[in-house]
C-alpha cells in the first residue's frame, strides 16, 4: 500500500495517520470477529513460593490465536482493544475462563492455588465490575479467595474512585495485586488506604539485579515497603538463578518468570502439573 500512497489525496496531508487509521479499522473488525469466533486463548504462568517452591498462584495471560497469523501476544492487540472499548468483552471472557479453569483444576484434585487476572483501566472504572466479578464467582463456583485481580498504579490515580472500588472488590473475598509496581505513580501515602494484598515488582527492576545498577536497591526497597504495609510481594520476570538468590536473601515472598516456567496453555499446565511442581522445587 505504500506504493499507492502518492495517489491518495489524503496522503498529502497525513499519510501515516491515514494508513494507521485504515490498519486500525481492519484490526478492530478482526478483533470483533475474534470475539465472535472464540479466538482467544489463556496461558498460565506459575507464581512460586520462594521458601517452599510450591505453586501459590498462576497468572492468566491472554493470546489471540489468529486463523492465519498464528499466536498474537497481548501487547499487539490490547491497546487497540482498549481504544475501541472491545477490551471489556475480552477481559470478561478472560475472567470467566480463568475462574472456570481454576475450579476445574481443583475438581481434578490439584492442590488449590490462586488465579490472577489482569484488569484494564476501563474495567476498573466501571462500577458494574463488582457485580460482574460476583456473578462469575457464583456461576463458576470458584471460592473468592482463589481469584486475584491485577491492577496497575495508573488505575488508582483517581483515589476517590480507587479506594471504594478496591474496598468493594475486596469485600467479595477476592485478592488484589498491584502489577508492575514501581513503574507508575503510586503515592505511598495512598497505598496504605488501598485494600490490596500484594505488590508485584516490575520485571525491569528484576532484570537489573546484579547489573551493578540501582535496580538491586529498588527491589530491596519495594520488598521493605510491601512488608511494612503487611503486603506480600511477588517478583516478576525472574530469569536467572542469581536473581532468585538475591530475592531469597531479601525475603521476597513469591517469584514468577521464565526461570521457572513460561506461560503454558491450560491443558499443558494440568497434564504436567506434577512435573512442574517437582521442577520448581529442584530449581529452588
Ligand atoms: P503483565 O501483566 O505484567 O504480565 C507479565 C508479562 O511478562 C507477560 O507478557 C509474561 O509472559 C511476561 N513474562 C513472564 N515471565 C517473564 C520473564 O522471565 N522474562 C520476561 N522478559 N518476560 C516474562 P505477556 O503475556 O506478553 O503480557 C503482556 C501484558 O499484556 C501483561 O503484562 C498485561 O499487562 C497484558 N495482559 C495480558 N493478558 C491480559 C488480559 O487478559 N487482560 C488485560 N487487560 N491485559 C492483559
Ligand atoms: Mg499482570
Ligand atoms: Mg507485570
Ligand atoms: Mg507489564
Amino acid at each position: 500500500s505504500a506504493k499507492n500512497r502518492g495517489l491518495n489525496m489524503y496522503a498529502l496531508y497525513s499519510p501515516d495517520m491515514n494508513i494507521s487509521t485504515r490498519e486500525k479499522m481492519a484490526l478492530e473488525s478482526s478483533l470483533r470477529k475474534a470475539i465472535e469466533n472464540n479466538e482467544f486463548r489463556l496461558y498460565y504462568q506459575p507464581q512460586v513460593d520462594i521458601r517452599s517452591g510450591e505453586i501459590k498462584g498462576v497468572e492468566a495471560l491472554v493470546r489471540w490465536q489468529h486463523p492465519t497469523k498464528g499466536l498474537i501476544p497481548p501487547n499487539d492487540f490490547i491497546p487497540i482493544a482498549e481504544e475501541t472499548g472491545l477490551i471489556t468483552q475480552i477481559d470478561r471472557w478472560v475472567l470467566r475462563t480463568a475462574c472456570m479453569q481454576n475450579k476445574k483444576w481443583q475438581d481434578q484434585g490439584l492442590p488449590p492455588f490462586r488465579v490472577s487476572v489482569n484488569l484494564s483501566s476501563q474495567e476498573f472504572l466501571d462500577d458494574a465490575l463488582v457485580d460482574v466479578v460476583k456473578n462469575v464467582l457464583d456461576e463458576t463456583g470458584l471460592e473468592p479467595k482463589y481469584l486475584d485481580l491485577e491492577i496497575t498504579e495508573t488505575m488508582t490515580m483517581n483515589v476517590n474512585h480507587a479506594i471504594p472500588m478496591l474496598r468493594n472488590l475486596h469485600s467479595l473475598g477476592i485478592q488484589i495485586s498491584m502489577d508492575d509496581f514501581g513503574t507508575g505513580y503510586s503515592s505511598l501515602n495512598y497505598l496504605k488506604n488501598f485494600s490490596i494484598d500484594r505488590l508485584k515488582i516490575d520485571q525491569s527492576f528484576v532484570r537489573d539485579i546484579g547489573n551493578g545498577s540501582n535496580g538491586t536497591n529498588i527491589v530491596s526497597i519495594i520488598i521493605a515497603i510491601a512488608h511494612s504495609m503487611n503486603l506480600e510481594v511477588v517478583a516478576e520476570g525472574v530469569e536467572e538463578k542469581e536473581q532468585l538468590r538475591f530475592l531469597q536473601i531479601q525475603k521476597c515472598d513469591e517469584v514468577q518468570g521464565y526461570y521457572f516456567s513460561p506461560p503454558l496453555p491450560g491443558e499443558e499446565f494440568d497434564k504436567s502439573f506434577l512435573d512442574l511442581m517437582s521442577r520448581m522445587k529442584k530449581l529452588y
